[in-house]
């Protein structure tokens, strides 16, 4: 019947429309993995553990963004740590990302966990370097993970940060950075070159595997990324960062005072 056929339709274009978004997400999802042998997943539990944020028991409820939150673990992560540890179910979550797939993918994980119709969650597309849509002095926590390397211009993008936050407010940054350690260094910078060759094999894509090898090693040092948070105005506490896994990704923190 006309009505059987169009329903047929239906549910066979939600199913591709479904695919296309997955493999926007898996595929980051993936590249995290195989880049990190999985690790990226302790060093965002590290990244959430060592923020602690929360609004502390009477204290007023926090107002969070997650940019370049992809799929929205960051977001998640984060408030699930808030409920946890400080009971907060009341600070708010703004999720943003440049790429609308990303962000439809983080919609779609939300219904399937603790944070389905949760009005305290909102996900805006948006160029972390301008965050066109977010007032001036409007956040308590911002939060950026394996997101600000792809960004054209970082500084605009640490520039912009410092302008959302609220005095007294706090950016973490999550990022691979650089190995401090000669032995493991050699390992990862052959790990680096083989990279794309596993990409080839693993996603039938070499290119993006080489794009994310060359985001990597573009992205500045330890020091001299604090030196840049430092420069947008941030106060940056010693010593001004935490590596992971001798640096190979690090966690930045600043306070907007
Ligand atoms: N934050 C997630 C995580 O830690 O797993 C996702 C990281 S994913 C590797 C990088 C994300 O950065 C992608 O979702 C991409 O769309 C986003 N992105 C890249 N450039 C951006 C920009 N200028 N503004 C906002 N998001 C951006």
């Amino acid at each position: 019947t006309h009505f059987g056929s169009k329903t047929v339709l239906e549910s066979e274009k939600e199913k591709l429309v479904g695919q296309v978004f997955s493999s926007v997400a898996s595929k980051y999802d993936i590249m995290n993995d195989v880049m990190s042998l999985g690790i990226h997943r302790l060093w965002k539990d590290q990244f959430i553990r060592k923020l602690d944020a929360g609004s502390r028991p009477g204290g007023r409820p926090l107002d969070f963004i997650d940019v370049a939150g992809g799929s929205g673990d960051i977001a998640f992560g984060l408030l699930d740590h808030a409920k946890a540890r400080f009971s907060d179910n009341k600070s708010t979550m703004t999720v943003v990302d440049i790429n609308p797939d990303m962000l439809e993918e983080g919609k779609k994980r939300s219904l399937n966990n603790n944070y389905k119709d949760d009005q305290r969650i909102q996900f805006l597309v948006q160029n972390g370097e301008t965050l066109d849509l977010i007032e001036d002095n409007s956040k308590d926590v911002y939060t950026v993970s394996f997101g600000i390397r792809n960004f054209t211009n970082i500084q605009a993008g640490l520039n912009t940060a410092y302008r959302v936050l609220k005095p007294g407010g706090i950016i973490g940054i999550l990022e691979f950075s650089k190995v401090d350690n000669a032995a493991v260094d050699l390992i990862y910078q052959n790990w680096s070159k083989v990279l794309p060759v596993f990409g080839q094999a693993i996603a039938n894509d070499y290119d993006s595997y080489q794009y994310l090898v060359e985001s990597i090693q573009k992205f500045p040092a330890q020091e001299d990324f604090k030196s840049m948070i430092q420069k947008a105005g941030f106060y940056v506490p010693e010593p001004g960062y935490e590596n992971l896994s001798f640096g190979i990704a690090a966690i930045h923190v600043g306070i907007k005072l």
